[in-house]
């Protein structure tokens, strides 16, 4: 894979960031901004019953999710409309574009990393009226009602993950300040860890628990507007506060 120094560029995201910010924020998707799990709903309505072995495989650490994606989407027949009608179903948390709002409205630079389907997330984001935000994730297309699965910011050092989040945490870290991550599963462990603060919810929240790593709760994108804001205000009177 290209540096993530120039992906950031050919997304567009190294203009929008400009000079260092304060804060930056990066987002997990499916299961974070949204209640429900694109890729799981989807396979889940036209895959192969066999994607939920594949599925434990992964988890256990058996297989990468590069390999785990391929071989589930494979079995998919669907045509695009199809996809799309399903995943707009799923809900997005509440709060989310009023806190995209205030991040734009305070310069918090937000960027979306997901270990999930860039086709997925672009429909839901389309219906939200958020198809400008930057998304870093697998790629996903369908021909016919084929489904295939592309895997442009993979990392070949890595065995497990399909968009090496942890590349984009390390470039963004060089543009901002304090770097916040929020993610709920098992593809944000890596990258949560190298956060300055962590939100977490479900998987996530209960491997730090378990773990003693720290993190935050969050339950919506109301109450993670107001810690941001928190925190943005701390580190304006205080540039590098302890981490929570
Ligand atoms: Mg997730």
């Amino acid at each position: 894979m290209k540096t993530p120094g120039d992906l950031l560029q050919a997304l567009g995201i190294a203009e929008t960031l400009g000079a260092k910010r304060p804060l930056a924020v990066c987002l997990d998707f499916d299961g974070t901004v949204t209640t429900r799990d694109a890729v799981l709903a989807t396979l889940d309505r036209y895959g192969a019953p066999e994607w939920k072995l594949w599925e434990a495989r992964w988890r256990r650490g058996e297989m990468s999710s590069r390999d785990c994606m391929r071989r589930q989407f494979e079995t998919v027949r669907a045509s695009l409309e199809e996809v799309v009608q399903t995943v707009t179903e799923i809900e997005i948390r509440p709060g989310f574009r009023e806190f995209i709002a205030w991040c734009e409205k305070r310069d918090v630079p937000v960027i979306i990393l997901s270990d999930g389907l860039d086709l997925c997330i672009r429909a839901i984001l389309d219906g939200a009226g958020l198809s400008r935000l930057p998304v870093v994730a697998n790629h996903g297309e369908i021909e016919g009602r084929r489904f295939r699965t592309s895997f442009p910011y993979h990392n070949e050092a890595c065995t497990q993950c399909g968009t090496c989040k942890c590349s984009f945490v390390e470039a963004l870290r060089a543009r901002a300040e304090h770097l916040v991550y929020v993610g709920d599963g098992h593809s944000d462990r890596c990258a949560s860890a190298k956060a300055d603060t962590l939100f977490a919810r479900d998987d996530l929240a209960r491997m730090c628990k378990a773990k003693g790593y720290r993190y935050l709760p969050f339950t919506d994108f109301y109450g993670l507007r107001a810690d941001i804001q928190d925190l943005l205000s701390r580190l304006e009177a205080h540039p590098h506060p302890p981490r929570p």
